[in-house]
């Protein structure tokens, strides 16, 4: 029997009547003979606001305690479809992460995946069931509940889909598919009907919110392709999958934007070996993750400027894990900014295509919008700009490279 891994987002199932229209889906797709593995993420809102039950008690909750907490906002939705699965008379049973056997390691907050076990799932699959999981969270050798990181459950169904070898994993969210940007943003965007993973992981680890970067990874590794559609409306999807000989190279495909940047310069760092290995090792042990990192001579001789980005949740425990390293290779000062955001356009070839870097650089400028920083990847080019210009610059890049973006031939 073929199997159908779904997966529906936080707007998907925000609300009861949401939940029971995701219900009819489900139970319409099993008719048709498909096992089913439904993954779901917490109702509508439910996360940020745990989030911030959890700041009204206390500045700084516990890793730990955040994420068993957090994890519960998944475990009311895949109830709740379970239940109305069953009301209409489909057998179903829903699953916490560590029920579903996903492992992950010991980082909370952005647990990484380290292995599924679907036993559970299978037997359930075998008993004719619908097995719903709860997305964005795994357990730890030592039964510790984890979290992947917001926007985590994409993952999950990914790697429930590459476990259980589905021939495909259906992201079902509140757009029609991958835009060429951020539609809320741009209504000129255009739906692609397909995209590399690579260029999508490029897309999403540069903020392109739609998909969880670490989903695109597993869907790369384990050649799963992945259909991302609207959960409301009947219409074609995106497919992200392997590239295909007939795309089109050279071209940017997409424009991804991110508003939560912020910056951290250490100030006349002594210029000798070891210092920038000192700083970061820091970082490092505190699980924080490095964006853009930038090393500039300073105008004091024999030192230099040291420049890294982290999101803005992460600044105060950025500046928390640095401050003893200052201190110990004798840096003049820290300076932060935390309302940045970062533009990038993304496409193959798009840095070995001359021309690229100044045409955005010179959108950019004929807006008004300073540029802090430059990061580049061999398909993407990235600008760091204030975030409050972000929208704009968006807009202007989309009009700028819009005329570029062919959809790839079909055979
Ligand atoms: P879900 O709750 O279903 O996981 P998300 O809010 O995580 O949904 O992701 C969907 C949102 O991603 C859209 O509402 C859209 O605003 C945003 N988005 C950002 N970039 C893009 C893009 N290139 N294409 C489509 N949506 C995008
Ligand atoms: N509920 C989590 C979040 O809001 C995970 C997800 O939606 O994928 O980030
Ligand atoms: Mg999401």
């Amino acid at each position: 029997m073929a199997l159908t891994v779904q997966k529906y987002g936080g707007s998907s199932v925000a609300n009861a009547g949401r939940i029971l229209h995701v219900a009819a889906r489900v139970s319409k797709r099993r008719a048709q003979g498909n096992g089913m593995v439904v993954v779901v993420s917490a109702m509508g809102d439910t996360t940020d606001e745990l989030i911030s039950l959890a700041r009204q008690v206390t500045g700084r909750p516990s890793d730990r305690e955040m994420d068993l907490l957090l994890s519960t906002g998944e475990i009311v939705s895949c109830t709740l479809l379970a239940m109305a699965l069953r009301e209409r008379g489909v057998p179903a049973s829903s699953f916490t992460g560590a029920q579903a056997g996903i492992r992950t390691d010991r980082v909370h907050g952005r647990a990484r995946i380290l292995g599924v076990d679907p036993d559970r799932i299978r037997r359930c699959l075998a008993e004719g069931e619908v097995a719903i999981v709860a997305g964005f969270q795994g357990i730890t050798p030592e039964t510790d509940i984890t979290t992947l990181g917001r926007g985590g459950s994409d993952t999950t169904a990914v790697a429930l889909a590459a476990a259980l070898q589905a021939d495909c994993c259906e992201i079902y969210t509140d757009v029609e598919g991958i835009y060429t940007c951020d539609p809320r943003l741009e209504p000129m965007a255009r739906k692609m009907s397909a995209i590399s993973y690579e260029e999508m992981l490029e897309m999403a680890s540069q903020g392109a919110r739609v998909m969880h970067p670490r989903a695109v990874e597993l869907g790369a590794i384990y050649g799963i392709p992945i259909l991302v559609a609207s959960s409301m409306v009947e219409a074609p999807g995106t497919l992200i999958q392997g590239a295909s000989e007939m795309e089109p190279t050279n071209k940017v495909r997409g424009i991804s934007h991110d508003t939560n940047i912020a910056k951290v310069t250490i100030l006349a760092v002594p210029d000798r070996p070891g210092a920038a290995a000192q700083v970061f090792d820091s970082l490092g042990r505190a699980n924080l993750v490095i964006d853009t990192i930038v090393q500039n001579a300073s105008a004091h001789h024999d030192h230099t400027d040291l420049t890294f980005t982290v999101s803005q949740d992460d600044l105060q425990r950025a500046l928390d894990a640095i401050a003893p390293v200052t201190k110990e290779v004798g840096a003049g000062g820290v300076v932060t900014d935390d309302s940045l955001g970062k533009v990038s356009i993304v496409g193959t070839g798009v840095l070995n295509t001359p021309g690229y870097a100044s045409r955005m650089f010179k959108a950019l400028a004929d807006g008004g919008i300073n540029i802090e920083l430059i990061t580049t990847s061999e398909i993407r080019i990235t600008c760091i700009v204030s975030q409050e210009r972000i929208p704009d610059a968006v807009r202007a890049l989309h009009a700028t490279f819009e005329m570029e973006q062919p959809e790839p031939e079909r055979i």
